[in-house]
């Protein structure tokens, strides 16, 4: 979106605040410079001046896929040959965890080493990359962790329940299978390890370095508490199947100042969920 942010953005005087000039960034087509009723100008002074500028920005990739409009979730299948199991595929992730799911215990083994962190604005998540050496092994397959990024509200939904932020581990094994744990984060309190880089997102597209490592298993809550298992696929366009789902049962906590930051530099950027078409859920 940046590239094109000149043609996608309001430019809003505001009226109790003569001196400054805030700019907006505005979903939708690309639309020229335009006149605000007086309407629009209060709500704006409203977010402003409650601090909360959230859920303005768009999260779009550099592929031509975004969340809303034109390229938004229901035209992914259409945008390119290779997303047409985007609409096609009948594995589709996320999903709505139904009531009774039964949550395993055991069989997800995590050894996860602290590493240096880059962390990456990607336009349409927040993405950290990580050192080669950490792994999850399923069943015997081991899996090696890549990145993990962010998506706001939750994609995975409990029992229809929504939460405020969900968190992906992406793994991948030698034979090019992938694996993902999601983590389900609720309004709460502050999140501690989303603390020690939140500060360091960067507000455009773009890399910035985080000081020191970081281990990713302090993000998570006990493995004793139990997760969802299913086959689903990757909940962004080229939406491939055949990914292992792990989505940990209990979420952890994140403040609604957390939240909004994101909101404010990547806006929203949750898949719905997908029919599941008989598959069941965490069956050994
Ligand atoms: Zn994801």
């Amino acid at each position: 979106m940046f590239k094109n942010q000149s043609r996608r953005r309001f430019v809003i005087s505001l009226t109790s605040l003569a001196s400054s000039t805030f700019v907006l960034a505005a979903c939708g087509e690309p639309t020229a410079t335009t006149a605000v009723s007086s309407t629009a100008t209060v709500a704006a002074t409203k977010a402003v001046t409650s601090g909360a500028i959230s859920g303005l920005a768009m999260a779009q990739s550099k592929d031509g896929w975004s969340y809303e409009g034109s390229t938004g979730i229901e035209k992914w299948g259409d945008l390119k040959p290779e997303y047409s199991v985007c609409k096609m595929g009948q594995n589709q992730s996320p999903i709505d965890i139904p009531d009774g799911a039964k949550a395993l215990t055991e069989g997800l083994k995590l050894k996860y080493n602290p590493s240096p962190i880059k962390i990456e604005n990607k336009g349409y998540t927040i993405e950290l990359a990580y050192e080669k050496g950490s792994t999850l092994e399923i069943s015997g397959k081991t899996f090696d962790l890549l990145q993990f990024h962010f998506h706001t509200p939750s994609e995975h939904k409990l029992s229809g329940k929504v939460a405020a932020m969900e968190m992906h581990l992406v793994h991948k094994a030698a034979d090019g299978t992938l694996a993902v744990v999601g983590v389900l984060l609720e309004e709460g309190a502050d999140n501690s390890f989303l603390a020690k880089f939140w500060d360091k997102i960067p507000a455009k597209v773009g890399e910035a370095e985080v000081e020191g490592k970081l281990n990713v298993m302090e993000a998570l809550p006990p493995l004793a508490s139990g997760f969802y298992t299913y086959g689903g696929s990757l909940t962004t366009p080229p939406c491939s199947e055949g990914v292992m789902w792990n989505l940990m049962k209990q979420p952890v906590s994140v403040s609604k100042a957390q939240v909004d930051k994101f909101l404010s530099i990547i806006g929203k950027n949750a898949r719905p969920v997908q029919p599941l078409n008989g598959r069941t859920i965490s069956s050994k």
